[in-house]
């Protein structure tokens, strides 16, 4: 039988919750602390049209298997839809489908020859599984290779120098081919649609639950309160929140961005320091639109042309149906930035004027008076650039310090970033706290 712990897990993302709710089964004392009102982190959905709507748009692949399972266990499943999806690509003026086969021959952006070797390439990479090789080479220079300058520049490295700007050609090639790779998995053929996964009344409808099953297993969550320091005392962590209590802990989970818990733990071994100092986050932001009408039948639409101000546009009512936001079409405008992209500081009203007109370009049918109303989120840690031998560079889930773990988006490798891979970070650094608990309990046992 395993002692009860007293456990503090820091932010309320999709992995501490995930994490919460495991050792709160384990019977332990868990105390959640999430800084914002609501919990979800990058996952979360704000209240609209009688029901909620992601900060950010998410879909889930066939592929993730961990979140899968997790909503399975919490007996939300009949909430998960799996409909068909479709891409497009924004260049010259035009929006090309681009979600088959035939899709990429019709693709007269680039000359046939460079179409050819856009297929060959992604079929090459669909079918690579072992991805060590691409550790030590960047995207730049590995497609720049494969596929010609003219269709890199056209095409991906376009997409690259939106997503990761300045920093684009210091991405490696796993980042890439893990892109590539996955979204295969959301598919049983070739010749098949893609499907994507969804949770109807938002990616809320899990972080709730999650929520609910933390109390009922005894835990407490408490939304709305963040983590202002963290001291180890004799064999204990005191955390102080920013409400001003100091609680003991045994074991701390901290499952934020790299430099938060710098800031938060500045007595850290050198060592590790360097790498969580080594985490570089683009930012991201989003512009949802609710509009009267759609403005395209694209599902999810990659902007090739640089001079339009966002990096994609994700209309989710061509994915899930207007029907279930009162007949409302809902439509981001996604941008990853660099930390010190005036966009993350630009007042809404700016950055609405700012797009207005790349819309129309998009669609020319396109009226502002199509939108009834619009938000703007902002997200500073939302993508780590996993940039050459970064498996070198991660840190680990069992920090140098006693009892304290981190579990966080910059220790996702190879795959990228998403909320199947917080559920599993979160299944994996309570594996290792259960493992270092059952190990320290066997060594006093034996002592005694
Ligand atoms: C634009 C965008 C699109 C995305 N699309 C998808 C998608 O389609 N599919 C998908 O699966 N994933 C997607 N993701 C990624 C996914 O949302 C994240 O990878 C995942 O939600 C991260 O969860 P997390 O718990 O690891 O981290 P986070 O969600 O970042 O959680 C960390 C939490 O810690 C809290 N915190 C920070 N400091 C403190 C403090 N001092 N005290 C207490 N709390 C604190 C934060 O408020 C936050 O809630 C997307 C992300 C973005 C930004």
């Amino acid at each position: 039988m395993t002692e009860s712990l007293r456990i503090g897990v820091i932010g309320g993302g999709i992995a501490g919750l995930t994490a919460a709710y495991r050792l709160a089964g384990d019977g332990h004392d868990v105390i959640l602390w999430e800084r914002a009102e609501r919990l979800g982190g990058q996952a979360g959905a704000f209240p609209m049209l009688g029901t909620a709507l992601e900060y950010f748009y998410h879909h889930l692949f066939t592929s993730d298997r961990a979140i899968v399972d997790l909503i399975d266990e919490l007996g939300i499943s009949d909430s998960l839809i799996w409909p068909t999806s479709n891409v497009g690509f924004f260049a010259d003026g035009k929006i090309y489908p681009l979600s088959s086969a035939t899709d990429l021959l019709r693709f007269d952006a680039v000359p046939l020859i460079d179409r050819i070797r856009i297929g060959l390439v992604t079929l090459y990479l669909q079918k690579t599984k072992s991805w060590k090789k691409f550790e030590r080479v960047t995207t730049a220079s590995w497609l720049r290779r494969a596929i010609g300058s003219r269709a890199f520049d056209k095409v991906w490295g376009a997409q690259l120098r939106a997503k990761f700007g300045p920093r684009y050609d210091e991405v490696a090639m796993v980042w890439f081919w893990n892109k590539i790779f996955l979204r295969t998995q959301s598919r049983r053929s070739p010749l098949e649609k893609e499907h994507l996964g969804y949770i109807l009344g938002s990616f809320n409808v899990l972080i709730d639950r999650l929520g609910e099953a933390i109390v009922e297993r005894g835990g407490v969550v408490k939304a709305g309160v963040g983590t202002d320091a963290i001291t180890r005392v004799d064999d204990h962590w005191v955390v102080k929140t920013s409400e001003g209590e100091e609680i003991e802990r045994d074991i701390l989970i901290a499952t934020v961005p790299s430099p938060i818990l710098l800031r938060l733990v500045p007595e850290l071994p050198e060592e590790y320091k360097r790498k969580l100092t080594g985490a570089i986050y683009q930012g991201a932001i989003t512009m949802i639109l609710q509009s009267r009408r759609p403005l395209s039948n694209i599902y999810w639409l990659n902007i090739g042309d640089p001079s339009v101000p966002f990096t994609g546009v994700i209309e989710h009512t061509n994915l899930i149906s207007p029907d279930h936001y009162q007949g409302w079409h809902l439509i981001y405008a996604g941008k990853y930035v660099e930390q010190d992209h005036p966009y993350l500081t630009m007042s809404d009203e700016e950055l609405f004027e700012e797009y207005i007109p790349y819309l129309q370009r998009i669609n020319p049918e396109f009226d502002r008076d199509w939108i009834e109303h619009y938000w703007v989120f902002r997200e500073r840690a939302a993508q780590p650039i996993i940039t050459l031998h970064y498996s070198d560079r991660i840190p680990s889930l069992r920090t140098p310090l006693a009892g304290l773990y981190l579990a966080n988006t910059s220790q996702i490798y190879p795959e990228d970033r998403g909320t199947n891979y917080s559920v599993r970070l979160g299944n994996d650094v309570v594996d290792q706290v259960r493992q270092d608990i059952g190990k320290s309990q066997r060594d006093a046992a034996q002592s005694s």
